[in-house]
């Protein structure tokens, strides 16, 4: 009978695991880094090793940023190194489309922005590009560098806040172009824990009230990563470090969506460095060390052409045994690791 108990136990837990689902989110603003590179591995081991899915996304929401060929030179380079998507861009899935422009299209990101404003946490902000040139200028003058939109400096601003309801219903009717803006709080600490950095805390009074929807009724890259790693039911979130700043402001997001029981565990990873440590390896590095920053050529739209490790000589299986190795380490003396061998001992699904 305690057998019986036991295993209905165990096989309860397994059911209410939550199946790991992890994803690439590359934004084709230029040629794949070998950064990006090991971040995308580094989900794709994780995927593969917990028998989950490993998913692409492109996060294309900023037009202003878009590098032709950026996107096709990312699916190549992803493909040379053997690093292929279960679902995603190029490989079809039930979540999509998986392009973050054409989700727009779709009309995904809209109702949710909206619905913010609705209950609260968000405003419609009018502000010119000029106003707040002016804004920045002033503070300037006034010795007060680093000037912010934020839960203080927001109430002397063009925005639905600080302006009655008459004038924010007469601007909306007349078309007057606005952004939504996310209403920080005031003396609020976010917690949330880091699976690599363990419990990050930051004051709200330290952040911005972030735009989230834009004037050409596009979401900025917080929102449409919030809502597509929900709507794609990401369990794990793996990506470099740069993005630890604005974890807090996602963590509120997830909170203010209603999602926050489903809200993927983070895992900000360091960041492969210069030589001399200081700060994020460039391509004048690799130029400089001799050594690419690519995995593959790039020929940028200006015909500048960048040198990549294929073109130098290299085997994909080297480039990606290297890249495993920067931050990870097995504790023993192996040093050649195969995605083959990888591929061929798919673990039994585990929870992390
Ligand atoms: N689109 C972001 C990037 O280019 C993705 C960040 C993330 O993984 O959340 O790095």
């Amino acid at each position: 009978m305690w057998r019986l108990r036991i295993f209905a136990f165990q096989f309860l837990r397994v059911m209410s695991e939550r199946r790991v689902r992890v994803r690439f989110a590359p934004s084709p603003t230029g040629p794949l880094h070998m950064g990006g590179v090991r971040t995308a591995l580094y989900n794709y081991l994780f995927a593969k090793k917990h028998g989950g899915d490993f998913l692409l996304r492109v996060e294309d929401t900023d037009q202003t940023r878009y590098v032709k060929g950026a996107e096709d030179y990312i699916l190549e380079a992803l493909k040379w190194c053997g690093i292929n998507p279960d679902e995603g861009v190029g490989a079809g899935g039930d979540c999509g489309p998986y392009r973050q422009s054409e989700r727009k299209e779709a009309g995904i990101y809209k109702e949710y922005a909206f619905k913010l404003v609705e209950d609260g946490f968000a405003y419609y902000a009018f502000d010119t590009s000029e106003d707040l040139t002016n804004m920045r200028e002033m503070a300037e003058k006034a010795k007060m560098p680093n000037w912010q939109y934020n839960n203080i400096t927001r109430t002397s601003m063009k925005n639905s806040v600080s302006l009655s309801e008459d004038e924010v219903t007469k601007r909306l009717d007349a078309g007057d172009p606005f952004v939504i803006r996310l209403k920080m709080p005031r003396n609020e600490e976010v917690r949330f824990h880091d699976e690599i950095r363990g419990w990050v805390i930051v004051n709200t009074n330290n952040m911005d009230d972030k735009v989230i929807y834009k004037a050409d009724g596009m979401p900025t890259y917080h929102l449409a990563n919030i809502i597509d790693d929900h709507l794609m039911n990401i369990s794990h979130v793996i990506r470099g470090e740069e993005w630890l700043p604005s974890a807090p402001l996602h963590v509120l997001l997830y909170r203010y969506l209603g999602w926050e029981d489903t809200m993927p565990k983070f895992a900000h990873l360091s960041l492969i460095l210069k030589p001399n440590g200081n700060g994020k390896l460039s391509k004048r590095d690799g130029d400089k060390g001799g050594f690419p920053v690519f995995p593959l050529e790039w020929n940028a739209p200006d015909g500048a052409i960048s040198s990549g490790y294929k073109e130098n000589g290299y085997f994909p299986e080297a480039f990606i045994n290297m890249l495993a190795f920067l931050g990870w380490n097995p504790g023993t003396a192996q040093e050649i690791f195969s995605l083959r061998r990888i591929n061929g001992s798919i673990y039994a699904r585990k929870s992390w």
